[in-house]
């Protein structure tokens, strides 16, 4: 017992040199333990004489509690260190600026070809799609182009080799429908179409949307009401002035051209529409029957209406660009405009 007070400093001294939590273990083993110093006091007390015994063990106890109290705050501060030191370890510095992750937008034409897309399917139009490189037949004869027409002349196309080319339009597309389909049916046929052509307004890829309308009683009148109804919509103007012009295109008879007023001058006059008053924004007509012949559909029971439109001229005239070339110069101040 007389020990008693030097083993407790020699302990309080050892934990206070402490800052790994293993040792700190490994040190209180040392005095209560199995085998420790204070244990070994404890063990001894019925050696004492029973007067001074709760006495003793009272002074054991006490240093006892004394001991584990500094192990408690001991382990804290080791804990406390640690956590100190890991945070100045990991520090941020939450005043850097930002790496700043984009926002992505879709581009200009994709927009557009999405917002045709939903319209006519919201009357009822299917959406099909074709091969970008076609044979001959496709892309002219079995449209009424025959050889040496001169309309193939007018679309200044890539040849692949001497039977295939890239197609110059989508209205291939409206053959392999019919010759898959029987009529009635009611279908658009977006996508790229290539051409030998570059300036401000052309570009040797580009894209289209087809339509195609075959039924029964399928008439002039319901393609202008179809027609006119897309372009309201499509640039949110009810009041929109359209008219349609004779033109002439191998596939379609009667064929027509739809121009709309100029949706940037009201139809004053300006110099988008060469100061006119009107876009020209289509091409459509009734199905030429020899069309039909070359796909089996009876030209005697059933008519039908086509139309083809550029999706980029489209997109021009809605966004107010002035030069298609930007569309594909992929500049991010140029398309960010769209996000
Ligand atoms: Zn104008």
């Amino acid at each position: 017992m007389d020990n008693l007070d030097a083993i407790v400093k020699e302990a309080l001294d050892l934990f206070a040199g402490i800052d790994d939590p293993d040792q700190l273990e490994q040190a209180k083993a040392r005095f209560l333990g199995k085998e420790g110093a204070l244990t070994g006091l404890l063990k001894g007390l019925g050696k004492i004489s029973a007067p001074e015994r709760p006495a003793a063990g009272a002074r054991i106890n006490q240093a006892k509690e004394s001991l584990e109290s500094a192990l408690r705050e001991r382990r804290e501060a080791i804990q406390a260190k640690r956590l100190e030191a890991r945070l100045a370890e990991e520090a941020l510095d939450v005043t850097l600026p930002g790496r700043g992750l984009g926002v992505g937008g879709l581009h200009p034409v994709t927009r557009t070809l999405e917002r045709i897309e939903d319209l006519f399917r919201s009357i009822g139009f299917e959406v099909a799609t074709g091969p970008e490189i076609e044979t001959d037949f496709f892309n002219f004869t079995a449209l009424n182009i025959p050889e040496n027409h001169p309309a193939r002349a007018m679309h200044d196309t890539f040849y692949v080799d001497g039977e295939h080319l890239l197609r110059t339009h989508t209205s291939p597309v409206q053959v392999h429908y019919m010759l898959r389909h029987a009529p009635p049916l009611r279908v658009i046929a977006p996508g790229r179409v290539f051409r030998c052509d570059s300036d401000v307004t052309h570009t040797p890829m580009f894209h289209q949307v087809e339509g195609l309308w075959v039924d029964e009683q399928v008439s002039f009148a319901g393609l202008k009401g179809i027609l006119t109804d897309f372009m309201q919509e499509f640039f949110e103007r009810d009041d929109l002035p359209v008219r349609f012009r004779p033109s002439f295109f191998p596939f379609t008879e009667p064929s027509a051209e739809m121009d709309i007023g100029c949706v940037h001058c009201g139809g004053s006059g300006c110099r988008v529409c060469s100061h006119t008053g009107w876009l020209e924004v289509l091409g459509c007509g009734m199905v030429h029957p020899n069309v039909f012949r070359h796909v089996k559909v009876d030209s005697e029971r059933f008519q039908g209406f086509a139309f083809g439109l550029g999706v980029e001229r489209m997109a021009m005239l809605r966004y107010g660009v002035n030069d298609i070339r930007l569309f594909f110069e992929n500049d991010l101040r140029f398309l960010r405009q769209f996000n």
